[in-house]
């Protein structure tokens, strides 16, 4: 299907945002007046440039207040409006969005709105203009999309159709099946838009917090599945009032938006990309660094052996059980930082995983990094991290890598049990529909966890069998401190033995107050002397009904810090209680250690 976007989705110039949305493979945009009123292009220029995009432009809008207005209101109304057809024929633009009056002064009689919009769309006509009414969810006397229709079907005028928005129709809980009452050549637009489910003023809702399909909790999927059995055949576009994407940077916020679309058309049996493939586990973790001594310290202190050693680059593969973490010298590395750079992931057919990533508009990467490496199918996550495909046979990534001579790792870790990944700011939601559609993953409810310092907003991903778990944080405002990290948590059977071996190594682990565990004991029974080995050691314990969780933390490095943790076996979560306490210890560690 043809896809649009409205421009007021994206942020800067309206050269800019039309420029976004062809970069991003939109065949059509919907002009928004502002963007008009505040560009320094004619209205013939903006069409050209449309046209030099290979942008339609699908739609003009809006009018408001036109309707079941007093005489002389409606006079005023129809002079504005034929300014508008005029400069519309100037835009290249056949179709012009009505939104349902707010006008106190309008009043709530149908035929008098249907006689109105009747007369709007016999002088739109004269233009070659179609109208396209629509409910808004606040509308004053007309604010459902089968009320809308109503009046449009009494005009019974062939330039008068209605248009739909799935905010509007969702977020009022209005039954999204009365749309397959009307013909399809008479629902003359399509807007979709998703939101979060808060409960707040319907209004502001809708002005500032729309988020693109997918990304919301509204069942936009099942109301374009309603409108498809119309027989509807225009563009599905996108209207989306969000304050982030108004900040955001156009290009990026087009790339998600279609991809939204594109899942959209997954979701509603229409089209779609290649079918996912899942992973099935995790092959490594990739860090860089610019100093491997204090890396190297911390995971000999966690058990783990260094195996191998690539064959032409400086980067060590330090192993324990099936956890595999790569330390990287040689890439270019910011001074400050340590950081997780690259995520292998087992896939059962890593090209057909680098197909879908592709047909979902994720960047490519090269397949060999250097002229001797294996070929290896990755991909650039939103937030920059290296995403690779790799095979589940031996050989592949590991062919790259020669043994080295080595004492044994210890046992204590089993596998790496998720990766914590810092989102930028601004892109929180892009980044779980990313996850989600690119690479099959399942999203969890977003938790928002308190932080001494603001609050984070955190979104696991993960597999069936949680095999693969990714935890999605971001902060609530921007910034680059280090206590806001990456971690990579390793699951071990027994986290006590874990944390006393890297303690008795050397290795520092995060200290947690004294007031945690008084408040544990409060809250949970334990064995004897379970608690204080806990207190001493500083482990987090967590249980729901499914199991515990016991975890603890090392300091940080540079960008990363690392988990111990041990779960029973249908415990799911992450420790999202414990994540407080955490985040106030990182704080007060950072602060100890003078920076
Ligand atoms: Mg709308
Ligand atoms: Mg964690």
């Amino acid at each position: 299907m043809r896809t649009s976007i409205a421009t007021v989705s994206l942020s800067g110039s309206l050269t800019e945002k039309l420029t976004a949305a062809a970069r991003a493979g939109f065949d059509g945009v919907e002009i928004f007046e502002n963007d008009l009123l505040a560009a320094p292009l004619a209205p013939e220029e903006i069409r050209a440039r449309c046209a030099d995009l290979g942008l339609t432009v699908d739609l003009y809008q809006p009018l408001r207040d036109i309707e079941a207005v007093p005489a002389e209101v409606f006079a005023r109304n129809l002079r504005r409006a034929r300014h508008k057809f005029e400069l519309m024929r100037r835009l290249g633009a056949d179709t012009v969005l009505v939104c349902s009056s707010v006008d106190p002064s309008a009043v709530d009689d149908d035929a008098l709105a249907a006689g109105h919009l009747s007369e709007l769309a016999d002088l739109a006509a004269d233009f070659g203009i179609r109208v396209a009414y629509e409910a808004l969810a606040w509308g004053r006397h007309v604010s459902t999309y089968d009320h809308a229709w109503r009046i449009v079907e009494a005009a019974g005028h062939p330039a008068l159709g209605t248009c739909l928005d799935s905010f509007h129709i969702l977020s009022r809980g209005c039954d999204p099946r009365g749309i397959e009452d009307i013909p399809g050549e008479k629902i003359f637009f399509l807007q979709l838009a998703d939101a979060p489910l808060p409960a707040m003023d319907v209004l502001q809702w809708s002005r500032h917090h729309r988020c693109f399909p997918g990304q919301g909790g509204l069942d936009v999927a099942g109301l374009v599945r309603h409108v498809l059995r119309t027989g509807y055949d225009g563009p599905l576009s996108l209207e989306v009032f969000n304050d982030v994407f108004r900040q955001s940077e156009a290009g990026a916020t087009a790339v998600d938006a279609r991809r939204s679309l594109l899942m959209l058309q997954e979701e509603a049996g229409v089209a779609g990309p290649p079918a996912p493939v899942v992973p099935t586990g995790f092959a490594f973790a990739e860090l860089l660094t610019p100093d491997a001594e204090p890396l190297a310290a911390l995971l000999g202190a966690l058990g783990f052996a260094r195996t191998a050693r690539h064959r032409g680059k400086p980067v060590d593969l330090w192993q324990q059980g099936e956890a595999r973490i790569l330390v990287n010298t040689g890439a270019a590395v910011r001074r400050d930082g340590t950081r997780l750079a690259a995520v292998g992931l087992e896939s059962p057919d890593p090209a057909g995983a680098a197909r879908r990533a592709e047909a979902l508009l994720a960047p490519v990467l090269p397949r060999r990094r250097a002229p001797g490496d294996a070929p290896l199918d990755a991909v650039a996550a939103p937030d920059g991290t290296e995403l690779f495909f790799c095979g589940t046979r031996p050989g592949g990534w590991r062919a790259d890598f020669e043994d080295v001579e080595h004492a044994p790792a210890a046992t204590d870790v089993r596998h790496i049990d998720h990766l914590a990944l810092t989102q930028p700011w601004h892109h929180f939601d892009e980044a779980a529909l990313f996850h989600r559609s690119v690479l099959g993953l399942r999203a969890e409810d977003s938790v928002d966890v308190a932080d001494p310092y603001g609050l984070l907003r955190s979104r696991a991903v993960s597999n069936a069998d949680g095999s693969v778990r990714i935890a999605l944080t971001v902060g609530a405002a921007p910034t680059d401190d280090t206590v806001h990290a990456q971690h990579i948590a390793l699951a071990t059977d027994d986290v006590v033995a874990a944390a006393r071996r890297f303690r008795d190594a050397g290795g520092p682990l995060l200290p947690i107050p004294a007031n945690y565990y008084d408040d544990l004991a409060a809250r949970h029974a334990f064995a004897d002397g379970e608690l204080d080995t806990y207190r001493e050691l500083g482990i987090l314990y967590d249980r729901d009904e499914h199991g515990a969780l016991r975890h603890c933390y090392t300091r940080t490095i540079g960008g990363v810090f690392f988990e111990l943790l041990q779960r029973d076996s249908a415990h799911r979560g992450y420790g999202a209680r414990n994540a407080p306490v955490r985040l106030a210890a990182q704080h007060a560690a950072q602060t100890h250690a003078g920076g």
